[in-house]
Formats: C-alpha cells, structure tokens, sequence
C-alpha cells in the first residue's frame, strides 16, 4: 500500500493523506490550508490526483483543517463516499456551510477594499456547494470494524480531541505478508480534559502517522480552570471587555463549562457572557446532544441541574445586529467569539473595535499557527490589519497555554505506549518543523522507534 501526504506535512493544517492499495484510493482527511497568504495559496492548487479517481474519504474530525476542502474536493468531481462517526457527520452539517459562506464573506471583503490578487476575488467554494457536499456523507459509528474495499477495514476509535473525534485504524491485506494495520492518529486530545471520553489506546500496529503539533512542548501543569479565572480576574480588574477568540468546536464549550464551575463555586464575579457566533451556538446544541460521548463529571453534572453549557449565565448572539451593538457594552464582560486563531468570522469585528484600547484583552484559549492573526498578536505585533484596516494594538493580549485540545510531547508518548507493541515504523505529521524535529528525535533516542517526517507530497510504500 501507499501513502501520500498531500497535506498537514511539515505543517499544521490541509490534513490530506491518501492510500492507494491496488486500484482502491481512500482519502485520510480533506482538510482546508489555514494562516498567512502563503497556505491560503495551497488551496487554489488542484490535488496531484483526480478527485474523481478517489473511492472513499474517511474524516477523523470535523475541523475545519482536517475537512474543509471537501466541498471543492466534491465539486472537482469526487463522488464516493465520506465516512464520518455521527457526532462529526452532525457538525459537518454545520461547520462546512459556515466555512463556504466565509469564503464568500472574505471574498466580498476582498473586492470591496480591493486587496485580491484575483480581480474579482473568487470564493474558493460556495455555502451551496458545501451544503452540496454534505450529501455525499455516510455514518460509521465507533469501534466497529468495517470493510471498505476487499482487503481493506477501517475502525474509528474515540481520540477526546473534539466531539464526535476518532483516530483511524485502517487494517488491510499486504499480498502474501498477511494484515497489516496503519493509524491515523488525526487529532489526539488529552485526557482528563471536561464533557468528553478520554482517548482509546491505541491498538497494536505496523504503521502510525501522528499528530506533532506540540511535538517540542509540554503543556503547563497548571490548572486551566484557574489559569482562567487570573487571566478574567486581571481582566475585569483593567476594566474594559474581554474578546476570547475561540473555535466554535471544542474550545468555546471548554471554556463554557470552567465559566459555569466557577461561576457556580462563586470563584469568578458573573460577568455578562455572551457566545457570538452562530456556528457555535449550534455547536454547543450538538455537544449536549450526544451523551454517549460524554464523560462521567459531565453527565453528573447534567443528572444535577441540566447542560453545564446551557444556563443563563451564557447569552447567545445569533444576529448580526446583536453582534453589532456588542460594541457598545461598556466592560466588564466577556464575548467568546470564532475564528479561534482569528483568520476569519466575527470576532474581527471585535477585534477591530476592541483593540485600539488598552482597558481592554484578548484573551487566546487556543493554538495559534504560524501567519495567523492570532499568532502575530501573541508575537506582540502592535500594527496590524484587520479587514483591510490598519489600527494600533493598545488591549492587553493574553493567553492560557493550558488549554489545548492536542495532547503535549509526554501525552502522545503515552498514548503510544498504550498499545500492546511499539508501532513498527512512525510517521510525523500535522506540526510545525521545529516540532517535528524535536519530537523525532525523541520518540528515536528515548523508544528507539524508526521515525519519518514526511514532505509535502511524499508517498511511501507501507
Ligand atoms: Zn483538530
């Protein structure tokens, strides 16, 4: 069999890995090139395959960087099936309609202050061909090994990095070598984290490909709960608003539940909270729906007094008008809104307004990719652009590296630990070059395990 990586290699986002075994082609992933002009370029570059030649894809998660070109993918002509477990087939319902409607949105905002390449400036896809795209979606529940293909099964086994996420055990024939078994690690959360199951050990196999995006760090030891509530308790002290850029999957319900704890143990004054974005909000809807992915904290605590992500403490912004008169609200207050790494969606707008004062915070809860927005903000940018406009960056800029949906260097060791024999042959994927050499090198010298960090567009033979 061969795999080639056609994205997420020697970086962090477009997670795109395909497996040819005879004629049959299975696409790991579909994701979207996120950060800086030169990632949004790669998404404008056909595939070195047909989209068309591709059988199946099968998701690990729905974030927007493991599935967000999947709805070019599907209009260049694939046609087969995306496999996905509920929960994800669920949030891609609504993840991938919003994705095709900021390109459309940054597209608009391209032509009416005129700083595209293209003239005019296209949308890359349309929340119609998204919503096209998501016909083509099947289920495939957890922990049930299912054919794909003769000579090939694929098994998703939970992964606690976002709803409804799975790392993938794809078994297949190798001729007369017999089965062999590669993973997909996709996005490997951590354990211990609120409102989902743990990670599921990882099961004995020939090959990995995994995850390294905190390949060369560790997270900090500190209590994110509390880490939070000092950044908040400064914060209010400053006495302006709090922007918390966050993603609408995963992080906003993180840092809903730890509001809601600390509220209810009276360890954080109950600020005015409101969730402005809608994708979110739909989120948080889908993460009290599926009980079956809950842990047992969260499903004590719904037993007592309902979702811990649904209460009055949290106001919900649907309309843009809402949103808008956001800017009036004098601090403090807080407003959770997406992109998490403030690449596109509302919280520009906050940002634009909020930023230029110095009683204000940004407050980032999650990873920050290189050319992000979010990224230079943190590096202590203090001119920058947003939607075309330039402003001085006056808001205290802060961040929680506690928080993290990706398991750290220790933690992805462990879990490799945690299957019965040591992966024959390890494939790093999804970090940034430093990362990965670090990391490399590690799992070399302390597991004495054979590592490769593919680039762009390698295939090897497994
Ligand atoms: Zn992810």
């Amino acid at each position: 069999m061969q795999i080639g990586f056609h994205g997420a290699a020697r970086t962090v986002t477009g997670s795109r890995y395909l497996l040819s075994l005879d004629h049959y082609r299975l696409l790991v992933d579909c994701g979207l090139f996120q950060g800086g002009f030169e990632m949004h370029q790669r998404n404008w570059r056909p595939t070195p395959f047909r989209p068309s030649s591709v059988n199946d894809v099968v998701f690990t998660h729905a974030h927007i960087d493991h599935t967000g070109y999947f709805p070019r993918f599907a209009g260049d002509g694939f046609t087969g099936r995306a496999l996905a477990t509920p929960p994800t087939k669920a949030l891609l319902g609504v993840l991938l309609p919003d994705s095709g409607g900021l390109q459309e949105e940054e597209a608009r905002w391209a032509n009416k202050k005129g700083f595209s390449r293209h003239q005019p400036a296209k949308a890359l896809y349309t929340e119609d061909d998204a919503m096209r795209s998501l016909q083509l979606l099947h289920r495939l529940e957890f922990d049930q090994e299912t054919p794909l293909h003769k000579g090939l099964k694929v098994k998703l086994h939970r992964a606690g990095h976002i709803l409804g996420a799975a790392f993938a055990e794809i078994r297949y024939r190798d001729g007369d070598a017999g089965w062999k078994t590669v993973v997909f690690s996709g996005d490997l959360g951590r354990r211990g984290v609120p409102i989902l199951q743990d990670p599921a050990p990882l099961p004995a196999c020939d090959v990995l490909v995994c995850e390294s995006t905190y390949g060369d760090r560790l997270h900090e030891p500190t209590d994110p709960k509390e880490q939070l509530r000092r950044e908040l308790e400064d914060a209010f002290r400053r006495g302006g608003f709090t922007v918390i850029p966050a993603f609408a999957v995963g992080r906003t319900q993180e840092v809903l539940y730890h509001l809601f704890e600390l509220f209810e143990e009276g360890r954080l004054p109950k600020v005015p909270v409101y969730v402005d974005s809608p994708m979110a909000n739909s989120v948080v809807e889908l993460y009290c729906r599926y009980r079956s992915e809950h842990d047992v904290e969260m499903n004590e605590l719904e037993e007592a007094s309902g979702s811990p992500l649904q209460t009055p403490y949290f106001t919900v912004v649907r309309k843009r008008d809402e949103s808008k008169k956001l800017n009036f609200e004098r601090g403090p207050g807080i407003v959770i809104s997406a992109s998490g790494m403030a690449t596109g969606g509302r919280v520009l707008h906050h940002l634009l307004h909020r930023l230029r004062d110095e009683r204000n915070t940004v407050l980032f809860v999650g990873y920050q990719a290189e050319g992000t927005l979010g990224r230079r903000l943190l590096e202590g940018e203090t001119d920058v652009t947003i939607m075309g406009e330039g402003l001085a960056v006056k808001a205290a800029v802060r961040q929680i590296p506690a928080l993290s949906a990706h398991a750290d260097a220790n933690e992805l060791i462990a879990w490799m630990k945690t299957a019965p024999a040591p992966p024959k042959t390890v494939y790093l994927t999804h970090g940034e070059p430093a990362a990965q050499d670090a990391f490399a090198e590690r799992l070399r010298s302390e597991l004495g395990l054979k590592v490769h960090v593919p680039e762009p567009d390698d295939v090897v033979e497994v």
